[in-house]
């Protein structure tokens, strides 16, 4: 605990560390033992056409049900999971879950997957992604794959290769929370990528001021330039939907349509087909 202690002396910053390293380390044994005991669970959030008409499908969200009951959200594991190798597991483990629903998805539509630079930098990706979606029987659209941009910070190479075989089996690869990274534009503009997921801040800006519009617009229009579709993620409020529309967002995701949801449900919303519409 920081309190009573002399700011910025030694002792505290000694065990301030001995606190964080034994915290980081009971986190990932905590985590070892839920990719071992089913502690962790998918939900997935729907995505529609701009116009609300219809479902074009999901994102898988993963979730960390810690034995205590507490919920942790991925941005408390996923980070860890990463520095600690667990992220392998666990990208396993989220395609355990994903690629059953793929099969019972109908036709256009597809379940994206969050995946970290380092899982997407691997030898054999693609053949075992492959041999993934062979075994269900379902072709390549049925999966979108999703990176940040703090994958792009190295230069190209088997990430990008990767990026392109994945193309090739038909997935759609989108840049992540776009706007927030740091990959420069020469970067983006010959990476094989299909799509810009704008991240909510500039979304949420843009329903708030003049200058968050313009900056919105400028999105949508470089968009647009490098042919990408894009996709305006956390639309919270009608006001924001109606700004995604007003830049040329071809899809939308957002609490505005619900929160994330257990996959038997969203699997049965896509049976349904449409969105329960909101006004814009
Ligand atoms: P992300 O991929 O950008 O996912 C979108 C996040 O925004 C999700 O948070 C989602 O629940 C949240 N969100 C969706 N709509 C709204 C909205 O209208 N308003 C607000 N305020 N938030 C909204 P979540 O589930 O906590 O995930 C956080 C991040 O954790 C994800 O960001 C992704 O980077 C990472 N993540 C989640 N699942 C996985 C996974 O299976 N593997 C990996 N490697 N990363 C994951
Ligand atoms: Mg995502
Ligand atoms: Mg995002
Ligand atoms: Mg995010």
């Amino acid at each position: 605990d920081a309190k009573g202690r002399a700011p910025g002396s030694i002792r505290g910053f000694a065990s301030t560390m001995r606190n964080t390293a034994a915290r980081r380390f009971s986190t990932a044994q905590g985590l070892r033992r839920a990719l071992d005991n089913g502690g962790l669970f998918i939900e997935v959030q729907p995505r529609f056409t701009a116009d609300q008409r219809q479902l074009t499908g999901g994102e898988a969200l993963v979730r960390w049900r810690r034995e205590d009951g507490c919920l942790i959200p991925p941005d408390d594991f996923v980070p860890l999971a990463e520095e600690t190798g667990l992220i392998q597991p666990l990208t396993e483990f989220v395609f355990d879950q994903v690629m059953p629903l793929l099969a019972r998805l109908r036709p256009g539509q597809r379940v994206s997957m969050n995946f970290p630079p380092a899982q997407l930098a691997r030898h054999n990706l693609t053949a075992m992604i492959a041999a993934r979606l062979a075994r269900q029987g379902v072709p390549g659209d049925r999966l979108g794959i999703e990176l940040t941009e703090s994958a792009l910070i190295g230069g190209p190479g088997l990430l990008d290769e990767n990026l392109r075989e994945l193309q090739r089996l038909g997935c759609a690869v989108a840049i992540d929370d776009f706007g927030t990274g740091y990959s420069s534009l020469s970067r983006l503009r010959h990476l094989p990528i299909d799509e810009l997921k704008i991240d909510r801040v500039f979304i949420r800006d843009a329903a708030r001021d003049a200058a968050g519009t313009a900056f919105l617009q400028a999105i949508g229009a470089m968009a647009n330039a490098l042919n990408l579709r894009l996709v305006a993620e956390g639309v919270e409020t009608v006001e924001e939907l109606d700004q995604a529309r007003r830049i040329g967002c071809h899809e939308v995701q957002g609490w505005l349509w619900g929160r994330p949801m257990a996959p038997e449900e969203f699997l049965s919303l896509c049976l349904d087909g449409g969105a329960q519409e909101v006004l814009a």
